[in-house]
């Protein structure tokens, strides 16, 4: 099967390729969507069905789409959907953003949650969810990866993101899991 890839972050591409090995992915840009599309969604996945309606629309062409972000629990669940824009800066003034937003606060723990959402041209639509935990470290640590992995210590590989390699990190990531589920409704 052919599907377009709803994502311009080449990052989570190279994660999505790598997880779903057996099919054919090529990304919007690849086959020309220009488009900006505006995540106005609630939860994440209202964002990827969002994406994946619109890149579909555009293309004729089943599209997948990921929103993904990082929930703290001792910020209330922030920056969740707003993971991405949460510093009005880049991943790093972001990292920077969630140091300091911190700063005091004893409990670390946090997951990151990922939501995929498969939209058919035939209008028939395939969502899940995939979640993984971990806890927010004092400094970074390692620098594979992206977005806030050299924060995140996972509780499954006992090493941050960031230090994990991609096949490590491909395993129990929020993206795998999330891709796992929607190939068993495939
Ligand atoms: P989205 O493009 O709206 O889904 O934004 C997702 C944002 O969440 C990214 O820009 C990162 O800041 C963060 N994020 C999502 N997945 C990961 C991950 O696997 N590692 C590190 N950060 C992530």
């Amino acid at each position: 099967m052919k599907l377009v890839a709803a994502t311009g972050n080449a990052h989570k591409l190279k994660e999505i390729k790598a997880i779903l090995k057996d099919t054919e992915l090529v990304s919007m840009r690849e086959i020309g969507f220009e488009g900006e599309i505006e995540e106005t969604g609630e939860t994440f996945l209202e964002n990827a069905l969002i994406k994946a309606r619109a890149v579909c629309k555009a293309t004729n062409l089943p599209a997948l789409a990921d929103d993904s972000g990082l929930c703290v629990d001792a910020l209330g669940g922030a920056p969740g959907v707003y993971s991405a824009r949460y510093s009005g800066g880049g991943d790093r003034e972001n990292r920077k953003l969630l140091l300091k937003n911190l700063e005091g606060k004893e409990d670390r723990r946090a997951h990151f949650c990922c939501a995929v959402a498969l939209v058919f041209p035939n209008g028939k639509e395939l969502v899940a969810e995939g979640k993984t935990y971990g806890e927010i470290l004092y400094e970074e640590r390692g620098t594979n990866g992206f977005g806030y992995d050299p924060l995140f210590f996972s509780d499954d590989l006992h090493k941050t993101f960031a230090e994990a390699t991609d096949e490590e990190k491909n395993v129990v990531s929020h993206r795998s899991r999330a891709l796992f589920e929607l190939r068993k409704l495939l």
